[in-house]
């Protein structure tokens, strides 16, 4: 898809016809660029270059007429909403004693206590912001990830989960009864899972790719106790297009949604599913992350509610530049969800079990 023009102008409370592209909200911080966990490893992929790639892409394009926000840190006690208090204190005293490793794949250095707090802040104030009706979708471009990182564990680059606690500020803050958190990044995102993993209220839906970091996310792990049936785990092999991708978001997530009826859509968006992306081998193209954003879009126009992105994974930057561009630009109102069939084997055997709980 050629991404064409796009309207800027400021965000607005006025109807938009469908398909009229508009502005959301953008939130960042100069502080996510100072987590560089290269000072530890040298050829780690999460770099600061990633958001400059994005912003640099986005300032071309005028900020596709989004308002651009900075994203303010959070207080510690918000992050108790997801996280024990010992995990908080062990991450914040690793970083002021001048960072270190927390397990062979994540490090922190003295800066990354503070990003994490602005990643983690921007999350929930996009939140709050969506809420109080100042914007339809908003965007976090904020690092550290959080979907890797568990109530009591720091994993996978992420030291906060920057989305469940978004979706907590929803549900604890703001009175929210029902929050859709859809992940499509192409790691498996067990924190978000763990977090709400025995809750009704929290559907926690997302398309991985299998055999590869962290492991979790097995397509019979439906959610415990009073979740069940409220995790929705699928995961697809390597090499899968955006169709497969496309398909289970049409034919099992956005119905399972529409049978939850979620207040709030948050998308854990990863990028890293691009063909170009060094950590896995799925072929999608950054059009393909503007399809699937046309489709979440849709769902939430469909029950006029506002729909927020945070960025997770995502590591060939200029690639993830274009992808995020995409994206926003989807997400704002341009392009329309395009159907595709139903994939004949992933699709049915998804719905043998999420089929369950949910009428597909
Ligand atoms: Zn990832």
């Amino acid at each position: 898809m050629a991404l064409g023009p796009v309207q800027s102008g400021p965000v607005s409370d006025q109807p938009n016809p469908p398909g009229t592209p508009r502005g959301g909200l953008y939130l960042s911080h100069p502080a996510c660029l100072e987590h560089d966990p290269r000072a530890q490893m040298p050829l780690h992929p999460d770099t600061p270059e990633r958001l400059l790639a994005i912003e640099r892409r986005l300032s071309e394009r005028q900020w596709l007429g989004w308002e651009r926000r900075e994203a303010p840190a959070t207080e510690e006690s918000q992050l108790e909403l997801v996280h024990s208090r010992r995990h908080v204190e062990a991450i914040r005293e690793l970083c002021m004693a001048g960072g270190g490793a927390v397990d062979p794949d994540t490090f922190v250095g003295e800066a990354s206590f503070r990003a994490a707090l602005h990643a983690a802040g921007g999350a929930c104030e996009m939140t709050r912001a969506l809420l109080a009706g100042e914007a339809h979708t908003g965007f976090c471009a904020v690092r550290p990830a959080g979907h890797h990182a568990e109530p009591d564990r720091a994993m996978g680059f992420c030291l906060f989960n920057n989305v469940a606690l978004a979706a907590e500020t929803a549900i604890r803050e703001l009175g929210v009864e029902r929050v859709l958190v859809f992940d499509w990044d192409v790691h498996h995102g067990n924190g978000t899972v763990e977090a709400f993993r025995d809750r009704p209220d929290v559907l926690v839906a997302g398309i991985h790719q299998s055999g590869i970091f962290p492991g979790t996310g097995s397509i019979s792990d439906v959610g415990s106790g009073p979740g069940l049936g409220h995790t929705i785990n699928l995961p697809v092999p390597a090499g899968s297009e955006e169709d497969l991708w496309i398909s289970l978001l049409e034919h099992i997530v956005l119905p399972a949604a529409g049978a939850f009826q979620p207040q709030l859509v948050l998308v854990s968006a990863g990028f890293d599913a691009h063909r170009a992306d060094p950590l896995a081998g799925c072929l999608l193209a950054s059009t393909s992350f503007a399809r699937m954003a046309c489709q979440v879009r849709e769902f939430a126009e469909g029950l006029d509610i506002p729909v927020g992105a945070v960025l997770e994974g995502g590591y060939e930057p200029e690639a993830l530049a274009e992808s995020v561009e995409a994206t926003l630009a989807a997400l704002g109102g341009e392009g329309e969800a395009e159907s595709v069939a139903p994939d004949a084997l992933l699709t049915s055997r998804a719905a043998s079990h999420i089929g369950r709980y949910w009428p597909l």
